[in-house]
């Protein structure tokens, strides 16, 4: 068959039997869909071997490339050996592994590893251990969440309560749990000659208030540790997060960090709460920890949360399961991913990385129409000031002609690459980025 009858024969056959997540769509019929036969690298490539780099990290997930090698053999052995085994009642060499240094990558201040498969998940975990556990301590008035302006964790329903992106939630609303969002400290809205941690301390006051009228009802504030990904790549300082662990300790709230996207090394730590040098109270991590080839999430937690449930009475235990709780291919995915963190001394590599691809698109920074250019670690970000109601899909398809998978959240265009991006595909990257940008919204 023809390379490009197998491109067509493919998209047709998936508009007719794949319904395509956060998608209308009706919109594919002016917009095709991608066709994807194979990955390497930080590349993908259709049938025709047309490519894309894939500068979005396929959702944010992939870390070290596609196909990668070392990734790909240690999943062959663990396939030789155990695909899956239940959870409850069972254990196994990967889940055990994985969650040991997972709680190591915590300065053991976390632990006790709780799975499930999507980030979402994740969030759910950890809302409900956080009402679950403070019920257990005698405290079942607790039973609400605070969570940032702009916030995003995720699409089931408790996840989706303590959203505040209003595409998403808007049309859920009377199915939702009622939660409270707080001023985000994005430091875009900082006044002017206000600084980052300034305005971070000032968000900090409004937190404070909300925390000192009704501590009595909220269990937990969860929050994404310096960037709010999905409503914009919102940056802010780390100052908040010492501000919010103060806070949340003053009036008895859990926190809970929501790493599914900072972690595993995004914001140029290996997980984002560090650099406030805090630990939160719950950790969700998610995406980036099978290196992005399987799905797998987990919740960390404190001993002491942990203890709370430890009882002779089933019902004060966390009696929370999904079928792939802890699987052991994820795990080894997880676990292989984690291999390459130490093997590559990834942390370091990415600090020269960083920088190179911050140096290569100092003009993309200085362009006309761009506001607010901005980076934190591994994420790139930029504001696109035009009037242009269609600007991101537009853009969209301009950058696939040039080989490049972006995806603008509204106007805001950012890179999230895997870690293995190479200078070429740097240069290469910041050069078809700048013409976008003249030719879609001029000079
Ligand atoms: C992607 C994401 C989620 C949801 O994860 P899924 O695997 O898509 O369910 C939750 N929180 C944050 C911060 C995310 O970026």
């Amino acid at each position: 068959m023809q390379t490009s009858t197998r491109n067509d024969l493919l998209l047709k056959r998936s508009l007719a039997a794949v319904w395509h997540p956060c998608t209308q769509m009706k919109h594919h019929e002016s917009v095709p869909l991608v066709p994807i036969a194979r990955g390497e690298g930080c590349w993908l490539y259709d049938f025709d071997g047309r490519r894309y780099l894939d500068v979005i990290s396929s959702w944010w997930v992939n870390l070290f490339g596609h196909c990668n090698p070392r990734i790909n053999s240690a999943l062959r052995a663990q396939l030789e050996c155990l695909e899956h085994v239940l959870l409850a009642g069972f254990s196994h060499e990967p889940v055990v592994e994985l969650s040991e240094r997972l709680a190591r990558a915590t300065g053991g201040a976390l632990g006790h590893c709780f799975y499930a498969s999507d980030g979402a998940s994740a969030v759910e975990i950890a809302l409900k251990m956080s009402f679950h556990c403070w019920r257990n301590c005698g405290r079942p008035g607790k039973t609400r969440f605070l969570s940032l302006a702009g916030s995003y964790h995720g699409e089931t329903l408790g996840a989706l309560a303590v959203t505040d992106v209003p595409l998403f939630k808007d049309t859920y609303a009377p199915l939702l749990m009622a939660s409270e969002q707080v001023p985000s400290p994005d430091y875009r809205l900082a006044e002017k000659g206000e600084t980052a941690p300034d305005y971070a301390r000032r968000c900090a006051g409004a937190l404070e208030e909300a925390l000192e009228q009704r501590h009595g009802e909220i269990a937990a504030l969860i929050v994404e540790p310096l960037v709010q990904g999905a409503c914009g790549m919102a940056m802010y300082d780390a100052e908040y997060l010492r501000q919010a662990r103060m806070l949340c300790d003053r009036y008895e709230v859990h926190l809970i960090a929501d790493e599914i996207m900072t972690g595993f090394g995004r914001t140029g730590t290996f997980f984002a709460h560090e650099q406030a040098g805090i630990r939160p109270d719950f950790l969700c991590l998610s995406k980036g920890i099978t290196g992005g080839y399987l799905p797998l999430s987990v919740v960390l937690t404190r001993p002491s949360i942990y203890q709370a449930f430890y009882d002779e009475e089933t019902a004060r235990g966390f009696l929370h399961s999904h079928s792939y709780t802890g699987n052991p291919l994820a795990c080894r995915a997880a676990l292989a991913t984690l291999a390459i963190f130490e093997q590559d001394r990834v942390i370091e590599a990415n600090r020269v990385r960083s920088a190179r691809l911050t140096a290569a698109t100092e003009s993309i920074a200085r362009h006309p129409r761009v506001r607010h250019f901005r980076n934190q670690g591994m994420i790139w970000a930029f504001d696109v000031d035009t009037d242009d109601s269609q600007f991101a899909r537009r853009f969209v398809t301009s950058a696939l002609e040039r080989e490049l998978l972006l995806r603008p959240i509204g106007n805001t265009v950012y890179f999230m690459p895997p870690y293995v991006i190479g200078d070429p595909e740097i240069a290469l990257l910041a050069a078809r980025t700048g013409e976008l940008l003249d030719t879609l919204v001029g000079q």
